[in-house]
């Protein structure tokens, strides 16, 4: 069993994704992949 850290958004284990805008650490359902952000800078901007 390996522990990747906790995410930032939903704070769950398994995050492993890091947000190339905020740098936070996320867990793929808080996570898109399309962007490469996660979902709190998808949220706050219109893409
Ligand atoms: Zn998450
Ligand atoms: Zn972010």
């Amino acid at each position: 069993m390996e522990l990747t850290g906790l995410c930032s958004v939903c704070g769950r284990p398994g995050a492993r994704y890091t947000c190339m805008l905020c740098g936070r650490l996320v867990c793929e359902r808080c996570y898109d992949p399309v962007h490469r952000i996660c979902v709190v800078c998808k949220g706050s901007k219109t893409l």
